[in-house]
């Protein structure tokens, strides 16, 4: 395929916010497509060159796009800088200067194969002297393309594509392309996704098998799953309920959500909740898991939480945030926060997958293959029949320091569901038993500009759910408490990626900030009540016709939850049920239970 076709797929794509017709354009363009290009169109159009967990970065800084800009269009890197203030953004400048530099002579036309390889040349570049070939070869590769081509080549490499394809999407396109389009077919491709996290790998197997050969795809060591989510109730009386008067309960541990692949040779190898590798802030868990595990290849999956070594206590959440993402000082770091990891569940055991089998088989399983030492240990659990035993589980849970307890379903079925989220796992957390609200993991999509005290700055923040059915980020609440002045001076930053000239086509809200956001940044907040909204649009029409929800008295924590991408963020139906549950509580006069 010319890389023309893409990037007037693209063209589309852009000029368009409604999903169907984002789907018809994407399954158009990829249906022509052999097995070759289909997994490089599709990462591309993630913005991406492999697999996300891969994490290939290009390492093209603003400044050196710029340069090649520049070079490619005979312009001075100065004037590309000024045309680039004027027109937003550094890929429609490269667009018009090519347009105006029409080139002499004729080039041969780019194709996709030979862009792609040129772009994973790009990310290759490291070390001395890569800065220079980064640019050689992006100046080669504007050298060979139309302006069109070239917008959307430079904002590959500034990682600022905007044609606004999420994986769900492109679920929808692979189904509607080589299966029959049916609701089945969709999810039997989804499932796949789910355990491979490679979109490529999928829609080559069902390129070439069809929607029955996805069946193919199985486990690999090294290959992050999807995680399996809860769902929530607000009493545990509904959890039994809904779990058939009978569940096993665990201690619901707040640290990271860690997926642990040990190979055969013992390599580890850890995966965060959003599939980012983060073994190498883990040196004690990587020497620890093959010693642990009896068989291997093994992925377990479990909460790694800070541990007193003193009192054997676990330790705020905060103290592991404090050591994720820092380099420095691990060594000290490790002796003064040492983690233990709680695993709760096994998706393959000593090479056999058992992500199938119903979880009392699983846990069976996880106690079989792990030998339990300091660092790696087994979640605590109980079966349960009665609220009166969860209860008091519940008040174990809590005073172990967990922050609830998660709930699993024992009936046939319990299987493990790779990236869904369903009542086969429970959570309910304290904050419900004092009446407090639960906390809202919320996208930031906008910022209003600061008053007095914090002129100059934002103020306060626009936030959104996320509705995974539309697709779509809702607004529910605008925060501007519990910032400090670190927090307000570094968020205009963190948020910068993000910026957007104008509403992002997934974002839905009935309020103009001053700036707008595309869906990064999720932070934690707290509020005092949800209540019905005419201007916010989370869980439109669910309680009543044209009215959404809404937070009152908005909080942050003063947690960025930067484990989780905006599409892991709290969901519109939580929000629901959160509201819900909320006019439950308003109406019922027994509390739900004495826990917390
Ligand atoms: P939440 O992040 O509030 O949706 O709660 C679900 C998360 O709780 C999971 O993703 C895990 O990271 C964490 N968790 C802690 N303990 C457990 C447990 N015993 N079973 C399952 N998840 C747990």
């Amino acid at each position: 395929m010319r890389f023309a076709e893409l990037a007037d797929g693209y063209e589309r794509l852009e000029a368009t916010t409604k999903r169907l017709e984002m789907r018809k354009i994407l399954s158009e363009l990829v249906k022509p497509l052999g097995a070759e290009e289909l997994p490089e169109v599709l990462y591309l159009s993630q913005g991406l060159l492999r697999p996300e967990y891969e994490g290939v970065e290009l390492g093209v800084a603003d400044s050196l796009a710029r340069r090649a800009v520049a070079l490619a269009t005979g312009e001075e890197e100065r004037s590309v800088a000024e045309q680039t203030k004027t027109s937003g953004d550094l890929g429609s400048t490269a667009q018009e200067l090519l347009t105006r530099h029409r080139r002499l002579g004729d080039v041969e036309p780019l194709t996709v194969a030979e862009a792609y390889a040129e772009l994973g040349r790009i990310a290759a570049a490291k070390g001395e002297g890569s800065q220079d070939a980064k640019v050689r070869t992006l100046v080669e590769l504007l050298g060979r393309s139309t302006p069109l081509e070239a917008k959307f080549l430079v904002r590959f490499v500034l990682g600022t594509l905007r044609v606004g394809v999420r994986e769900m999407t492109i679920l929808d396109a692979l189904a509607e392309a080589f299966a029959d389009g049916s609701k089945e077919a969709r999810a039997r491709i989804e499932e796949a996704f789910n355990l491979s996290s490679d979109l490529g790998l999928v829609a080559v197997e069902l390129l070439k098998h069809g929607v029955d050969g996805l069946g193919r795809i199985g486990l690999e060591v090294g290959r992050p799953v999807r995680p399996m989510l809860a769902e929530r109730e607000p009493t545990l009386a509904r959890v039994l309920e809904r779990m058939g008067g009978e569940a096993a309960v665990e201690y619901k541990y707040d640290g990271l959500r860690v997926q642990a692949h040990v190979a055969r040779d013992g390599t580890v190898r850890l995966f965060s909740r959003r599939l980012e590798e983060i073994g190498a802030q883990f040196p004690e868990l990587l020497a620890e898991l093959p010693r642990a595990i009896r068989s291997r290849p093994t992925i377990v999956e479990g909460e790694c939480v800070p541990i007193d070594p003193d009192t054997e206590e676990i330790q705020p959440f905060q103290e592991v945030a404090r050591r994720r993402g820092r380099k420095h000082d691990l060594e000290r770091l490790r002796e003064e926060v040492p983690v233990a990891l709680f695993l709760f569940d096994i998706l393959l055991a000593g090479g056999t997958p058992v992500h199938q089998e119903d979880f009392p088989a699983r846990r069976r399983r996880l106690e079989a293959i792990v030998r339990e030492g300091d660092r790696v240990r087994l979640a605590t659990q109980r079966i349960v029949r009665d609220v009166d035993s969860a209860t008091s589980f519940l008040d174990d849970a809590i005073s172990a320091g967990g922050e609830g307890v998660v709930a699993k379903s024992l009936k046939a079925g319990s299987s493990y569901r790779a990236g869904a989220r369903g009542y086969w796992w429970i959570k309910y957390k304290r904050d419900y038993t004092a009446g407090l609200m639960d906390t809202i993991d919320g996208v930031v999509v906008g910022a209003f500009q600061g008053r007095g005290k914090r002129a100059g700055r934002f103020g306060a923040f626009l936030l959104a759910v996320y509705d995974p059915k539309k697709d779509r980020f809702e607004s529910f609440t605008k925060v501007g408490s519990g910032f400090d002045d670190a927090q307000l001076a570094e968020l205009p930053r963190r948020l910068e990626r993000w910026q957007s000239d104008e509403r992002p086509p997934e974002v839905e809200t009935g309020i103009a900030p001053d700036r707008w956001f595309r869906p990064g940044l999720v932070l934690e907040v707290r509020g005092a009540e949800l209540t019905l909204s005419p201007v916010h649009r989370a869980a439109l029409g669910a309680v009543r016709a044209g009215a959404g929800l809404a937070l009152r008295f908005p909080r942050f924590t003063g947690r960025y939850r930067d484990d989780k991408g905006p599409s892991e963020a709290t969901t519109s139906h939580e929000l629901l049920e959160m509201y819900r549950a909320q006019v439950r509580h308003a109406v019922s006069e027994t509390p739900p239970t004495s826990g917390g």
